[in-house]
This record gives C-alpha cells, sequence and structure tokens, in this order.
C-alpha cells in the first residue's frame, strides 16, 4: 500500500497537488492542504504530485501497513 505525506514544514499550501491529483487524495480546508484519502493512492507509478510541488514537500511511501 501507498501512502502520501505532506512535510509540514515544507508546505506552504500552494494546493498545486490538490489540482493535479487524479483521484482526489488531497483537499484544502481552512486554508490548509491535507491528505483526504491516501487509500485512493495510485503509488509510485503515479507520483504526479510530489513531480508538481515546487517544494518538494510530497513524498510517497510504499509498503505501509493499512490499519
Ligand atoms: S504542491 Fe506542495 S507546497 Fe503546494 S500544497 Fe501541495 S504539498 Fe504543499
Ligand atoms: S501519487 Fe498520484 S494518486 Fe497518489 S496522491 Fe500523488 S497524484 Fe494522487
Amino acid at each position: 500500500m501507498a501512502k502520501p505525506e505532506i512535510d509540514p514544514e515544507k508546505c506552504v499550501h500552494c494546493q498545486d497537488c490538490v489540482a493535479i491529483c487524479p483521484v482526489g487524495v488531497y483537499r484544502f480546508v481552512n486554508k490548509r492542504v491535507e491528505v483526504l484519502d491516501p487509500q485512493s493512492c495510485l503509488g509510485p507509478s503515479c507520483q504526479m504530485c510530489a513531480d508538481s510541488c515546487w517544494k518538494m514537500a510530497i513524498s510517497i511511501k510504499v509498503n505501509v501497513p493499512s490499519l
């Protein structure tokens, strides 16, 4: 299972990742971008959000066991 994570120290909440993710993993609420639905992530074969993030705040972790 893949798990997208945003580094809160780097993210400036520009919403680029919200716009580019084809499956709606991210959302913008209360002026902050959050990981809303990590389970929908297509994994490292996609990586579009991480590539789009100009702050390099996103990492797609793999083999994270689901709880
Ligand atoms: S693209 Fe990067 S900096 Fe912009 S909201 Fe997403 S994680 Fe934050
Ligand atoms: S890797 Fe792809 S599917 Fe997963 S959060 Fe990023 S843009 Fe969305």
